[in-house]
C-alpha cells in the first residue's frame, strides 16, 4: 500500500499540448507492471488540449462547467457534467473547455507497452475551435 497525501503539486499543461490556461492534477501515475494513469484536468475557457491520439484508448469524465470535444472529421460535441467519453485507440480527437466555460474532467488512459499514453499533434486552431 502506498499512500500519496496531498502534497503534489498542480501542475500547468504545457504550452506545447494545450491552448490557453489548463491545469493537471495526478490521480493516479503509472507504476510497473500497471498502466493506468489518471488525472484531474481544469479547462479555462477555450482552453483546450492539441489534437492527439492515446494508443489503448482513453476515457474522460466531465465533473464540472461545460466542454467540447471533437474526434477527426466529426462534428464538435458539447459536454455536461456526468458526461462520459471514450476515444478510441489511435482516434485523432481534443478536448477541452466551451468558449464562455470553465470545464473540469478526470481523464482515464493506459500507458502501452513502450510507456506511451498519447501521441501529440497540431495545435486546434481558433477557427477550428470556432472561436
Ligand atoms: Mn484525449
Amino acid at each position: 500500500m502506498q499512500i500519496t497525501r496531498n502534497t503534489n503539486a498542480t501542475n500547468k499543461g504545457s504550452a506545447d499540448w494545450f491552448t490557453g490556461d489548463v491545469w493537471v492534477d495526478a490521480i493516479a501515475a503509472p507504476a510497473e507492471p500497471a498502466r493506468l494513469q489518471g488525472g484531474m484536468v481544469h479547462f479555462a475557457p477555450s482552453a483546450r488540449t492539441a489534437w492527439h491520439t492515446h494508443p489503448l484508448g482513453q476515457t474522460i469524465y466531465v465533473t464540472e462547467g461545460v466542454g467540447l470535444c471533437q474526434r477527426e472529421g466529426g462534428p464538435i460535441e458539447t459536454l455536461q457534467p456526468g458526461d462520459r467519453v471514450f476515444f478510441e485507440p489511435g482516434e485523432n480527437h481534443w478536448h477541452g473547455a466551451a468558449p464562455d466555460r470553465f470545464m473540469v474532467h478526470i481523464a482515464v488512459l493506459e500507458n502501452d507497452e513502450h510507456g506511451v499514453s498519447t501521441t501529440w499533434g497540431e495545435h486546434v486552431t481558433d477557427e477550428q475551435y470556432g472561436a
